[in-house]
């Protein structure tokens, strides 16, 4: 299923895209939890326990019981995860672009969870950023606790996918040589629009992905360029810390991010719509604004 978060007269709720409508699990089924977070811990059974389900509710039910799309306001699919870890130099392609060796082992960072924002939610730029960038990802959501994951059980312990924007002030990035200062503000980790279940998407290793900046295709490549594949960042990442459900592992950004473009970098600017699709899940829309204060 397509799992979206969203907010409906001030309640934050959760349901399955069904066309252009949403329809609302927990008014639907009255033994399902009304948070997503409790939804996602009760693993894949109740998956395809509710898909299983829902192709039998009844056409009344299923009016009863949904909510046009452009009625709601979006969320990000998790709001508090317990962390957000992030994969640097992932992709092939990427590390090609700027001459980067590739890694014998995953390079990772972790953002603040104050970072997150939902699809259509503006990315705020702070005047004393001069070099905001974009980075299209694919997103795991962790589904099931887990520690020392073999590569082959990774599959388990996914609940599903969505897409994620690794916003980065190149800038502070650079002087720092860190990551932390420079990808950790308030909104530079767009997500959504909604989680991919693990069973909707047969081959997370082969995924288209693309990113565009007011229409200009600026990312077009694929998880098949992936470093570390999906399955193999999961088991690298659990012998570090212990994985649990809600965790987001953004799993790295592929060629064309603006600070590499040729012959000048293209860096955002307040006004840009950014826009990164992945297969089999959706397009993630935002735009940039000016922080009000700066
Ligand atoms: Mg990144």
């Amino acid at each position: 299923m397509k799992l979206i978060r969203f907010l409906y007269n001030e309640e934050d709720l959760y349901g399955l895209l069904d066309g252009g409508r949403i329809l609302i699990l927990p008014f639907l089924f009255d033994w399902l939890p009304k948070r997503v977070e409790d939804f996602i811990n009760m693993g894949t059974k109740a998956v395809l326990d509710v898909e299983r389900l829902v192709n039998e509710v009844s056409e009344r039910d299923r009016k009863e019981f949904s909510i046009d799309l452009n009625e709601v306001k979006l969320l990000a699919p998790i709001l508090n995860p317990p962390k957000i870890i992030c994969l640097g130099l992932n992709y092939w392609d990427h590390a090609a672009e700027q001459g980067a060796r590739i890694p014998d082992e995953p390079i990772i960072f972790m953002k603040p969870r104050t970072s997150i924002v939902g699809p259509n939610q503006p990315i705020v730029k702070p005047d004393f950023v001069k070099k905001l960038d974009y980075e299209g990802e694919l997103a795991v959501i962790i589904g099931k606790k887990g520690k020392y994951i073999p590569i082959s059980e990774a599959r388990e312990y996914i609940f599903g996918y969505t897409i994620f924007n690794d916003v980065t002030a190149r800038d502070i990035q650079f002087k720092d040589r860190q990551w932390t200062r420079g990808k950790s503000f308030d909104t530079f980790a767009p997500m959504g629009p909604c989680i991919a279940t693990k069973d909707q998407i047969k081959n997370p290793e082969n995924l288209r992905i693309r990113t565009w900046v007011n229409g200009e295709l600026r990312q077009d490549s694929s998880t098949s360029n992936m470093v570390f594949s999906v399955y193999e960042v999961v088991h690298h990442l659990s012998r570090v810390m212990t994985l649990e459900p809600c965790d987001v592992i953004a799993t790295g950004t592929p060629a064309g991010v603006g600070v590499f473009m040729k012959p000048e970098p293209k860096f955002l600017k307040p006004g840009d719509l950014v826009e990164i699709e992945i297969e089999g899940i959706g397009k993630l829309r935002n735009k940039v604004i000016a922080e009000a204060y700066a």
